[in-house]
């Protein structure tokens, strides 16, 4: 059987690693892959994470299953972290939470609700999005459609056209929203935008579900839940994935959240039931490792005030560099070119550099990011900014 099995291409973010780890130039620079990098080029090991490990070597008694929904402890300290300390949809037991193997398993989850509990129903996503939206809700068999998000001739949101595309969704179909620091981008929406959605979600009775795959890495951890709270307190269903991928440092952990806001306790309870059995049959219970360290960093007071700390020298190195890069390319007459690297968030930038464009600097200098013009911003450093600068300088010329 094996013989007549299609061979499919490599990834093509896998395939960039390939080559950058094939090319000899010493001044390579990696700006694909999606992980945080420090100045020394290093995915570093969260100090809080290092010490609520230590702590859990000593306290941890059991390797028992945790159950379908995952740790509660995990669940009870997430839901306040996303959805607000104060959240009125806390209080009035609305919210459930299942833990599951990061942010994609969250969104598989979401997948599979959606197939079981709401067959028909369509997902419309944005173009462009994180191309993993595609292969999940494929995988899971649920149709999905675009949105228009970005003005390729600009280079710019194209807001206007959002709005538009949204309005034309036919009622009750589901819309995933990038809660900040949009992949691939890096265009966020303002306060008032995300008013504006939330009046089409409610006029045509659409469910949000809310991609929340960067907290902290945009304006702060308070700041970038503002889109989440607000649907969530303003609209009587929403679903929401979070991943402690990136504000963790967790990525290889595998531990993400999907939670549910529902229009009342009763309902909450119906869609929990639904989700035990979801993850049940895709994996049974989800790892416990990343659960156990998020949870006792969140309610350890001292290392969560580390862990904060932690997130907001990540989040400004990051916007640090965005600034430092317009700033290099002003001697070349590029500033302005490339403003919007300084204005977007979040690890990526959309960078409005040609194919061709990536290709030469790929070639003829060592400089490797995906063919639409996404650099990974924590990618380059302070060392090799100018070199970065200086390249593109020349295959923009
Ligand atoms: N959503 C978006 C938009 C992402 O960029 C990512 C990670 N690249 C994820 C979800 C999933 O993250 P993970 O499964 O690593 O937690």
């Amino acid at each position: 059987m094996f013989g007549q099995v299609e061979l499919l291409p490599a990834d093509p973010i896998l395939g960039l690693i390939e080559a950058f780890n094939r090319d000899t130039n010493p001044n390579k620079i990696d700006l694909g892959v999606g992980v945080y990098r420090d100045a020394q080029g290093n995915t570093p090991i969260l100090q809080a994470v290092k010490e609520a490990e230590a702590l859990l070597l000593t306290r941890e008694k059991t390797k028992s299953y945790i159950g379908s929904h995952g740790d509660p402890a995990f669940g009870q300290q997430l839901l306040p972290l996303v959805l607000g300390q104060d959240s009125a949809v806390l209080q009035a037991s609305r919210a459930t939470l299942t833990q599951a193997p990061g942010g994609t398993g969250a969104l598989r989850l979401a997948a599979d609700f959606i197939h079981r509990c709401a067959p028909g129903k369509k997902v419309w996503i944005s173009d462009p999005t994180w191309p993993n939206h595609y292969a999940i809700f494929n995988a899971a068999g649920v149709e999905y459609a675009s949105y228009r998000y970005v003005d390729s001739n600009t280079n710019r949101l194209d807001f206007p056209a959002m709005l538009a595309d949204l309005q034309q969704i036919p009622e009750g179909d589901v819309v995933l929203l990038h809660a900040c620091c949009h992949n691939p981008t890096g265009f966020d929406l303002s306060l008032e935008q995300w008013q504006q959605v939330l009046e089409i979600l409610k006029a045509r009775k659409l469910l949000p579900l809310i991609d929340f795959a960067y907290q902290g890495f945009g304006a702060g951890l308070e700041e970038d839940a503002a889109a989440v709270r607000l649907l969530a307190e303003q609209l009587p269903e929403v679903m929401i994935t979070a991943s402690c991928s990136k504000n963790f440092g967790l990525y290889r952990e595998r531990i993400g959240a999907f939670i549910a806001v529902a229009a009342n306790r009763n309902d909450m309870e119906k869609v929990r039931s639904q989700l035990a059995v979801v993850a049940r049959s895709n994996y049974s219970n989800p790892p416990a490792h990343g659960s156990a360290i998020v949870a006792t960093i969140l309610a350890n007071p001292e290392l969560n005030g580390l862990w904060r700390r932690e997130v907001d020298d990540m989040r400004n190195r990051i916007n640090t560099l965005r600034q430092q890069f317009v700033d290099a390319l002003k001697p070349f007459g590029l500033a302005e070119k490339f403003a919007c690297v300084a204005e977007q968030r979040g690890m990526f930038s959309y960078s409005g550099l040609k194919p061709e464009e990536v290709q030469k600097l790929q070639q003829e200098f060592g400089i490797y990011m995906v063919k639409t013009g996404r650099m990974n911003i924590a990618g380059y450093s302070e060392q090799n900014l100018q070199y970065l600068c200086k390249a593109i300088a020349s295959v923009c010329g």
